[in-house]
């Protein structure tokens, strides 16, 4: 179908709502890794999805953080910033059980862009009861003029559709911005990436800060098989040892769970090498962020 209209929805919200859940029920593929802690999102993550003659593309965002020492939070804040100038439409995604003060700082900094904010009440399948919804879409009305409330559930793809023709009002006219075969704007290598890293978060649970990085140092494909070397980079001796575990064995997890899920992406045979490297404070050095692609 010819692209008639075409625009890009911001997805926004306090680490841990389900933004990153919610782009990738929206587009049925993942796109954007998700995980139970903070700060899983680093990047910016473009996700174009087509609904009739509309082309969406959702724009995922890290979450803001308030610890400005760092020159890693200092980069995602000066992202998040910029993000909304983009923006045809923001979709503000909040916990529908729990507001907090995160949301609204979320909030305050949003009322100064002059953008229609869509509301996504999300994790509707957590309450006990449907009943306390109502009360709940009420006390949102009153802290600001949304464009619409929305609640539905990433998770459990409930109510995706009403978000996403609210969504659709918001595009204008226009030809499509990607290809629409395109998914994202990221490269298969970054896609990757993105994946031993997820693996890796969910492998060390609460041992490791969200400071480590995955690089992908070699990247040899062919019609058989895809040879991949990435190397993981950690702050400290000690999170080398976390990470690799007695025996090697919880880098051979991480290692198994992400080839699979890189096979399924690819769609061929992977043979995939992890190395666990110690870069000290590279989350707190400009000129290694960049080295690493954080521009
Ligand atoms: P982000 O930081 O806002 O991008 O949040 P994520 O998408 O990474 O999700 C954070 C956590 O919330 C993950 O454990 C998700 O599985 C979970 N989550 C996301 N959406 C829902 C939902 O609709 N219902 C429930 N119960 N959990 C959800
Ligand atoms: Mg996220």
């Amino acid at each position: 179908m010819t692209i008639k209209k075409a625009g890009y929805a911001v997805i926004t919200g306090r680490p841990n709502v389900g933004k990153s859940t919610l782009m990738n029920a929206l587009l049925g593929e993942k796109v954007s890794i998700t995980s139970p802690k903070p700060q899983t999102t680093r990047w910016q993550i473009a996700g174009i999805h087509g609904v009739g003659d509309t082309q969406i593309v959702f724009i995922d965002t890290p979450g803001v953080n308030d610890n400005k020492e760092r020159a890693m939070n200092r980069y995602l804040n000066r992202m998040a910033t910029a993000v909304y100038d983009q923006a045809d439409v923001i979709v503000f995604v909040v916990d529908a059980k729990q507001w907090r003060e995160e949301d609204a700082m979320v909030l305050a900094h949003i009322k100064n862009v002059n953008k229609p904010v869509i509301l996504a009440l999300n994790k509707i399948d957590l309450l006990d009861n449907k009943s306390e919804l109502l009360p709940i879409i009420t006390k949102m009305n009153d802290k600001y003029p949304f464009a619409a409330i929305v609640p539905m559930s990433a998770q459990g793809k409930d109510n995706l559709n009403v978000l996403e023709t609210e969504i659709a009002k918001f595009m204008p006219e226009g030809e499509a911005i990607y290809p629409e075969d395109q998914l994202t704007d990221k490269s298969v290598r970054f896609l990757v990436a993105e994946i031993i890293r997820e693996k890796l978060i969910y492998a060390t649970e609460d041992e490791l800060p969200y400071t480590t990085s995955v690089q992908i140092e070699e990247f040899k494909a062919s019609e058989a098989l895809t040879e991949i070397n990435a190397l993981i980079w950690v702050e400290r001796e000690g999170q080398r040892a976390i990470v690799i575990g007695k025996g090697g064995e919880k880098l051979k997890k991480i290692g198994t769970q992400a080839r699979k899920e890189i096979e399924r992406l690819i769609g061929s045979k992977v043979f995939l090498r992890l190395w666990v490297k110690v870069k000290a404070d590279w989350t707190d050095d400009e000129a290694a962020l960049r080295s690493l692609g954080l521009e």
